[in-house]
């Protein structure tokens, strides 16, 4: 553990944007429940179910009246200049993105707008306000198709093999700039395969949830010979956290910089995925078997050492009790 860590300062304004987004929304609720400021910044966009989106801003807003949100857009600067002029946030915690790998693939340019623009907006704005600490999303995809396991945030890749990789590792080295020339101590997580209630309808344990219900076959990619190493939301949501008020020391060049996995240090074979997922749902799956997508990797394989170096923390919801915690809310809020 830092000998210096300092836990969650609950005066702090926090503001979180993406707070309508699957991990935005858990993160909003802990710190609501845990007494913080949270102003939540999203544009609601329809790149899935825009009705999920509004159930989890429903819940936030009538969790805690600290909490207030703002709808806009991270690509325009008027609007993001505005936010922080408003609400002087504190920490900055950059979720707003446009996810997804595969729809990098048809749709490029939606990952500029948000990423790389509205990325550089967030950086500006901390340029000109007083920010203790950024904090924000990056994902496991930067790795690419490194094949040296665990992946650590020490190996240098610098190969990503999709357009919104490319866009999450150019936010590291955006941030690195900022860090450097204008001292925003800054922290990148590289998010391995999330999960959880409330989660995204576009990814992989959420369709096939869907698919196997209604009787539909899943596509299984590779023939099932994939590894991923899933990542339950109540575990991204401790280790973010344990560093929201942990920015971090300075490195051998004086920035205070820093990029952490966050993911279960555990990878599971696709296919054992789907059979756990079966067992959850009681129902077996129409299997339809494909190979490699464009923009997929094999495996995914998170080296956690500094994560429990620095916190004390480590992933550890084992994928049976996580999948089943998903599966209840799915069927309670999706089969109705
Ligand atoms: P999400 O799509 O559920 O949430 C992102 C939110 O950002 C959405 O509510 C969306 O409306 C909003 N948004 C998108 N573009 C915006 C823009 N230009 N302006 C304002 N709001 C905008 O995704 P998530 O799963 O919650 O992911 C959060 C972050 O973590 C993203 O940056 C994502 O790339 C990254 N990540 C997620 C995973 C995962 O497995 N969920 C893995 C690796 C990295």
């Amino acid at each position: 553990m830092r000998p210096d860590f300092q836990m969650l300062d609950r005066s702090k304004t926090y503001l979180i944007t993406g707070s309508a987004g699957f991990v935005g929304f858990h993160l909003s609720k802990r710190l609501l429940d845990l007494g913080c400021t949270v102003i939540g910044f999203d544009n609601l966009n329809d790149y899935y179910d825009v009705s999920l989106k509004q159930a989890r801003l429903d819940i936030l807003l009538s969790a805690s009246s600290s909490f207030t949100f703002v709808k806009g857009d991270l690509a325009d600067k008027v609007a993001v200049d505005g936010l922080f002029a408003t609400y002087s946030p504190s920490v900055v915690v950059n979720l707003a993105a446009q996810a997804g790998v595969r729809y990098s693939i048809d749709n490029p340019y939606a990952y500029l707008q948000s990423n790389l623009v509205g990325f550089l907006n967030i950086l500006e704005a901390c340029r000109h306000n007083p920010v203790s600490h950024l904090v924000y999303a990056s994902s496991s995809s930067v790795y690419g198709m490194n094949d040296k396991i665990p992946f650590s945030t020490a190996d240098k890749v610098d190969s990503p093999v999709s357009l919104y990789a490319a866009t999450k590792k150019s936010n590291e080295l955006m941030a690195h700039c900022y860090t450097h020339l204008y001292g925003i101590p800054s922290t990148g997580l590289r998010f391995f395969t999330v999960y959880g209630p409330y989660g995204r309808p576009d990814m992989a344990y959420f369709s096939f949830s869907k698919k196997i219900m209604e009787g539909e076959a899943i596509k299984v990619f590779n023939n099932g010979d994939m590894y991923r190493d899933f990542t339950y939301i109540d575990d991204i949501v401790k280790g973010m956290e344990n560093m929201l008020c942990n920015p971090p020391l300075e490195n051998e060049h004086g920035d205070r910089y820093k990029i952490y996995n966050i993911g279960n240090n555990k990878p599971e074979k696709l296919m054992y995925f789907i059979e756990t997922l079966e067992q959850c749902l009681g129902k077996k799956a129409v299997k339809e078997y494909l190979p490699m997508q464009m923009g997929d990797v094999y495996q995914t394989y998170a080296d956690v050492s500094d994560l429990e170096a620095d916190f004390d923390f480590k992933p550890n919801t084992p994928l049976s009790d996580g999948l089943g915690s998903f599966v209840s809310w799915f069927k309670e809020y999706y089969t109705h």
